[in-house]
């Protein structure tokens, strides 16, 4: 087995607490996995500044300083988590034969790295990192993170459970990411979609290492929210049927109406109005989930994703 030239990509916004531990953390895995055989000495962590507001990019200079394997990119502004990772992904896209993505605060155990690298040595493209349990979440982190994957799942969105973006990528798979144009990132809806053979590792998701959590339950509910509305029409389709639905409540609605007015128990202009009140919200529903379907459609075209990527071919 060849060693594997690995970029471990690290995006950091105000890490400068948490960078060091968790760079002397990483080069230590590093270290040994290259003393396996597992990975080319020239293996590197590649620190990602997401426009921090404290000492993150001095300390990445300064840990670059010290081992050169700590390398750094440093976005202009903050553009959140999922732009800074793929800034690094598209970075090491040249520089690696498989990247791996973890957070600075390293929650992820970063052991199972090297569980990561293994599977790809034995085939597989995408290794997802999967968390086996999360006592040292707090509770409400817990159900409020599990309730999103579930709503997600309803929503037609196919994300892995329990998988947040802790994951190897080759590089194969890192140039076929990069076919995904769109400004509205969701990373762990695109990767699945992806492709190519695929592997889970199981961990247990550890406290933060120092600092404290950039993802506050706004923050986690709008992702998701993004999440849904990158990936499906579901929604929409769910108002046309509402519209339907209440279409034929109408007849129950139209008889009762009816009926009360012939034995006498109903006041003058009431039955009119009930009945064009739910004839007509039914019809607007209808209207605009049909509206909403060509919306839909505009939705998928601009997005310009690959509409097929080859995997093998024997044409030769
Ligand atoms: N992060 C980032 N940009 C942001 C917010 C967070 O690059 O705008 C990074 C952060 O430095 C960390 C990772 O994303 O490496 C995950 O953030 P955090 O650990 O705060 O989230 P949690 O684990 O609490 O969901
Ligand atoms: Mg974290």
């Amino acid at each position: 087995m060849r060693p594997v030239k690995l970029a471990i990509v690290v995006p950091c916004y105000n890490e400068e607490e948490a960078l060091p531990i968790s760079a002397r953390s990483l080069l230590d895995i590093l270290d040994r996995m290259t003393v396996d055989g597992l990975t080319t000495p020239d293996s590197y962590i590649l620190c990602c500044n997401d426009g921090s507001r404290d000492n993150t990019w001095q300390v990445i200079e300064q840990l670059h300083a010290a081992d050169n394997r700590v390398k750094g990119i440093s976005l202009a502004h903050n553009r959140g988590h999922q732009y800074a990772l793929l800034a690094g992904l598209k970075t090491a896209i040249d520089h690696c034969d498989a990247a791996v993505s973890i957070d600075a605060d390293l929650q992820d155990d970063p052991e199972a790295i090297i569980e990561m690298v293994k599977a790809f040595n034995k085939g597989a493209e995408i290794v997802y990192g999967v968390r086996s349990s999360r006592e040292t979440d707090t509770r409400f982190k817990r159900v409020t993170a599990h309730g999103f994957y579930r709503f997600q799942k309803m929503m037609g969105l196919d994300t892995v459970f329990d998988h947040a973006d802790y994951r190897l990528m080759s590089n194969r798979a890192l140039v076929l990411l990069s076919h995904y144009r769109e400004s509205n990132l969701f990373l762990r809806g695109i990767i699945p979609q992806i492709g190519l053979t695929t592997a889970n590792v199981t961990y247990s998701r550890a406290r933060r290492v120092a600092g404290e959590s950039k993802y506050p339950l706004s923050k986690m509910l709008s992702f998701s929210i993004d999440g849904i509305t990158s990936f499906t029409a579901r929604p929409i389709r769910f108002i046309f049927f509402l519209g339907l639905f209440l279409l034929v409540a109408d007849i129950a609605v139209a008889l009762y109406v009816l009926i009360s007015y012939f034995i006498g128990h109903s006041d003058a202009g009431w039955p009119s109005l009930m009945l064009s009140v739910w004839f007509l919200g039914s019809l607007i529903l209808i209207a605009l989930g049909i509206v909403g379907e060509y919306i839909s459609k505009i939705f998928v075209e601009v997005k310009g994703r690959p509409r097929f990527e080859i995997a093998e071919s024997l044409l030769d």
